[in-house]
């Protein structure tokens, strides 16, 4: 079939919207009519060429939602007319990873979609010049796609199409990193640095779970009154003593949990600092570039500090997502404050910059 795909042609350059062709799906596999797609700073960061990783041609998209069309042969958890999220981080519950209990890396089909392919190691989309690659599995940047069975979530076909695409990346990697990875506690203090939608996240999750002390560090303003919306109880702008700040305001100790939401290695540094002696732990979201190093001093750990990461929060999503449309759905997640613009496929590079500017949180993209 003939669908709609932004494509990325050349790195740096914008990217073009245009007619490709699209394959059905084979076997374990789904087509998805894509409903509304969130433009994530990965895109940006695959498409700006400065991700060592990345590789065109290809169809990016990650944050998308949608209507199961079709499934492949074999496809027996979905059925047309279900709604999903789409997942870059699949979940087959059946290898070694998912089934430890440990951890949310399925290990599933993780080479193939590293490399822009389906697990069967070839592309659904093509055009005259010839194939296009998938882009972490989902390229949802296209009126429809075809994605693996194991990479989709089915959830509450009531829920709103902009809202529930959030939790496909950003919204998520920050509300489960707060609820289950870091499972903070009642009462307690936390520390957020950077507030964008993983940070939000967290300081959401973090309310959600009944921490009294939230505090939110950015130095953008607007940033800073936005956490204040979502749930912080303090915001700080940063600085060189950021660490003795949020030390001063946690009776000398340093908070129960922090969290990192920029990606900045110097600020993930912060975020141990800031954790509490004893036990504090400090959990890692932001991603940081290909060979940048984070310096912790041992006595930092030797005197009970710990420190975690979580890709996607940490959240299994085939298991947690549609968890966490449920909340929204009872009016217990906020998700619709995320979004900002709302823009058409045609216009994804306004999408791209608006986040330059760092106008609001999310565009969402939204399919008719
Ligand atoms: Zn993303
Ligand atoms: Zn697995």
């Amino acid at each position: 079939m003939k669908v709609r795909a932004a494509v990325l042609e050349e790195f740096a350059q914008p990217l073009v919207v245009q007619d490709v062709d699209l394959a059905p799906p084979k076997a374990g596999e789904v087509l998805v009519k894509v409903m509304a797609c969130g433009v994530c700073h990965t895109d940006l960061y695959t498409a700006s060429g400065v991700d060592p990783s990345g590789y065109c041609d290809c169809v990016l998209g990650h944050e998308g939602a949608g209507i199961v069309e079709e499934v492949g042969e074999g496809v027996t958890s979905l059925k047309k007319g279900d709604h999903v999220v789409c997942l870059f981080s699949p979940e087959c519950g059946e290898c070694v990873n998912c089934r430890s209990g440990k951890t949310n890396i399925c290990t599933a089909i993780r080479a193939m979609q590293g490399q822009g392919l389906l697990p069967d190691g070839t592309t659904r989309f093509s055009r005259e010049k010839g194939e296009l690659r998938h882009f972490m599995g989902t390229s949802t940047f296209a009126e429809y796609t075809v994605m693996p069975e194991i990479a989709l979530a089915k959830v509450d076909p009531e829920a709103s199409f902009d809202a529930i695409c959030l939790l496909a990346c950003g919204a998520t990697t920050g509300i489960a990193a707060a609820l289950w990875k870091a499972d903070v506690e009642a009462g307690s203090s936390v520390a957020v640095f950077g507030a964008g939608m993983v940070g939000l996240g967290a300081v959401v999750g973090a309310k959600l779970k009944g921490a009294e002390h939230i505090m939110v560090v950015d130095p953008s303003p607007v940033r800073r009154e936005l956490a204040m919306q979502f749930g912080a109880t303090e915001v700080l702008a940063g600085g060189d003593d950021i660490v003795d700040q949020i030390v001063e305001r946690t009776d000398g100790q340093g908070a129960d949990y922090t969290f990192e939401a920029t990606g900045i290695t110097s600020v993930m540094d912060q975020a141990v600092e800031s954790a509490r002696i004893g036990w504090g732990l400090c959990t890692v979201l932001g991603v940081a570039g290909k060979g940048e190093q984070m310096k912790i001093t041992p006595r930092f750990l030797i005197t009970g500090r710990k420190v975690q990461g979580g890709s996607f929060g940490g959240a299994k999503g085939r298991t947690h997502v549609p968890q966490l449309v449920d909340m929204y759905m009872k009016g217990e997640l906020e998700l619709d404050g995320f979004i900002s613009h709302r823009i058409t496929l045609d216009e994804v590079n306004k999408g791209f910059d608006l986040m330059h500017e760092q106008d609001g949180i999310r565009s969402v993209i939204q399919f008719s």
